[in-house]
């Protein structure tokens, strides 16, 4: 390899170049070059010179060929595309003779005011970790969970929306909207729908680059470059994927430097056709501390929210993480973590997984009392003074009714049935009197809530699966 002979030891791997050995740049070309170098400020302006146009250099020369080097291969197809054509005009109005530009891939551009002979093209094996540098500092993009697929995603009301916007996003070949920006409350599910779009990206089209990572490290990176002064690597880096996902971005709200380069990098790619998926705890409008142009661009494809679960969910969600762990836990269990765990799906999931180790444990089969005493403290912390609102909000939900039917005259045995188990917890659970429980169910008389009561505990005692469903709900707002 190239060592030189003095200190001026120039690394000049060349990716792909054309140039026979020793068709160094002629004293006249070296000068028409530097003129058409000058003249890059002026005709692209200074932003673009500097991301872009001011590391080319000049490599050789050789029938009207003029050769030029960048340090990157996306530097390369970036100025290939966008500016080569103006370059080569630029060329041949110095001299008539260029008539092809070619950009090569120099790991170490030289300088063209030198005039060191020993700088040579010499194609090594170290060319191909060169040019794939690039590719392996993708290994940024965080790795992504295993378990987080669409398959093991249980879509209920509350995150179908998002959902489906996911799978057409990978399913479509189009676009349908750039960007897809999903948001919603901790632990509902968004980092497992982006993992999933990430995992069927890359199985779909192995070939395209697939970004994934938090804002937070996003923002990390940035800061790294920076500190490293060496933000066009950064720039590029981020520029050169197929698509882009960040996770959590309510993280670079109200961090200026890194927000202004999210989003110069975000309109790059938008420009380029690629497409940016994003999730946050809110949506773009409730972001604070947000740029106007960046919160405005984040809702111009679209905006889909994962909203706080429903009990179907929750129970969906149980039965499939069952189904997976492979232990044998009885439906009332389920139903009745359903009932209790409501605050997310995260603190849901924990809940199972410690029923489930207790039981690898003690190897006790798992029932509602063994679940109440594993699960203690964290019911605990739920546990409030019960009243007849959230006892009438748990019945409706448990047999799937609106929180209306407890106060409405229907008297069908599907709405009338669960409304007597909601009057007969209200007597059992709270201190009110029949005539309050009463008031509360629609301004019933104090009598029907006494035949209520009566009819529940005989239905009780004659069937045992109406019984577990009523000790379900009892202990579920108990704790
Ligand atoms: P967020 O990123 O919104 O805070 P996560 O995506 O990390 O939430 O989800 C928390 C946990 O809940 C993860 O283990 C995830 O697999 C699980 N989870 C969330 N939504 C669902 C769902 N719809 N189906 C199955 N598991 C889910
Ligand atoms: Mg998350």
């Amino acid at each position: 390899m190239s060592q030189t002979n003095n200190n001026k030891s120039y690394l000049t791997v060349v990716d792909n170049s054309q140039a026979p050995e020793n068709f160094k740049p002629t004293p006249e070309m070296k000068a028409t070059w530097k003129a058409v170098y000058k003249q890059f400020r002026n005709e692209f302006g200074e932003a673009i010179f500097r991301s872009w146009l001011k590391p080319l250099s000049l490599q050789a020369c050789y029938h009207g060929t003029l050769e030029v080097s960048v340090p990157t291969r996306f530097m390369k197809d970036w100025i290939q595309t966008n500016y080569g054509p103006r370059i080569l005009e630029m060329c041949t109005e110095k001299d008539s003779e260029i008539s092809r530009l070619e950009i090569v891939v120099v790991q170490k551009a030289m300088p063209i005011e030198d005039d060191d002979d020993a700088a040579s093209h010499v194609a090594s094996p170290a060319t191909k970790a060169n040019a794939n540098a690039l590719a392996e500092e993708v290994e940024l993009s965080s790795p992504l969970d295993a378990r987080f697929k669409f398959e093991n995603f249980v879509v209920g009301k509350s995150n179908a929306l998002s959902h489906a916007a996911a799978l057409r996003v990978v399913e479509s070949n189009n676009m349908p909207f750039n960007p897809l920006f999903i948001y919603g409350g901790v632990g509902l599910g968004k980092t497992h729908l982006m993992h999933a779009i990430a995992h069927a990206l890359r199985e779909k089209s192995p070939k395209k680059t697939v970004m994934y990572l938090s804002a937070e490290k996003f923002m990390f990176q940035f800061v790294k470059a920076l500190r490293a002064k060496d933000t066009m690597a950064f720039k590029e880096l981020f520029r050169s994927v197929d698509v882009l996902m960040i996770d959590d971005v309510q993280f670079i709200s109200g961090k200026e430097a890194t927000q202004e380069e999210f989003f110069h990098t975000f309109n790059a790619l938008i420009d380029q056709n690629k497409q940016i998926i994003i999730s946050a705890d809110r949506s773009p409008n409730d972001l604070q501390g947000i740029d106007d142009r960046l919160r405005s661009r984040l809702s111009w494809g679209l905006v889909a929210d994962i909203q706080p679960t429903t009990y179907e969910l929750r129970l969906g969600i149980l039965k499939a993480k069952r189904d997976m762990l492979g232990v044998e836990i009885p439906d009332p269990v389920l139903e009745f973590l359903a009932l209790k765990v409501t605050s997310n799906i995260r603190e849901l999931e924990g809940a199972l997984n410690r029923i489930a180790a207790h039981a690898d444990v003690s190897k006790d089969p798992i029932t509602l009392e063994t679940t109440q005493n594993v699960l203690q403290d964290l019911l605990r912390s739920h546990d409030r003074r019960i009243t007849i609102d959230e006892i009438q909000r748990r019945v409706s939900e448990h047999y799937n009714l609106k929180i209306s039917d407890m106060h409405s005259a229907r008297r069908s045995r599907n709405v009338a049935r669960p409304r007597q188990v909601a009057m007969y917890l209200a007597k059992q659970l709270t201190a009110r009197s029949l005539p309050e429980i009463g008031r509360k169910f629609g301004g019933r008389d104090h009598t029907t809530v006494m035949h209520a009561v009566r009819k529940i505990e005989e239905l009780m005692e004659g069937d045992a699966s109406f019984s577990q469903d009523v000790d379900v709900l009892r202990r579920a707002l108990t704790g």
